[in-house]
């Protein structure tokens, strides 16, 4: 009798399609809803520190004198909340899944006027 719910639901859902999708055999779809990660416009922040008082994870951290701004991408929680608070809307979030392998452990990014260039530390680092 205790069976009764359990056939119950396998006979209502023969016919249906999946509710899951086949990855990494079929491409991987994205939901409008996931956030992705954090992407900054380095060269439009001002380098007020707000975003990295206002990140719960305090997963940035902004140098103003070496015009940089590090985010350590495995403590963001993707909460968007250095998003909301930017000043000059020059955070936003990428709707973007990197895979695994491709993402860094601590972005550090160094605003054009000073120097032009993009540093990362791999995870392994
Ligand atoms: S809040 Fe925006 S402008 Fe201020 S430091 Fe963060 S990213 Fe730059
Ligand atoms: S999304 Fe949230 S956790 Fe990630 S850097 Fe921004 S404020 Fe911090």
């Amino acid at each position: 009798m205790w069976l009764l719910p359990f056939f119950k639901t396998i006979f209502s859902s023969l016919g249906k399609k999946p509710s899951t999708y086949a990855f990494p055999y079929a491409p991987m779809q994205k939901d409008p809803l996931v956030r992705g990660r954090v992407d900054i416009d380095i060269d439009a922040c001002i380098f007020c520190n707000i975003c990295a008082r206002r990140c719960p994870a305090d997963a940035i951290i902004v140098s103003k004198e070496r015009r940089e701004l590090a985010i350590a991408r495995f403590q963001c929680i993707v909460c968007a909340a250095c998003v909301e608070a930017c000043p000059k809307k020059c955070i936003v979030m990428h709707p973007q899944l990197d895979a695994v392998s491709d993402v860094v452990s601590i972005d550090t990014l160094v605003a054009k006027a000073q120097s032009h260039t993009k540093e990362t530390v791999t995870a392994d680092a």
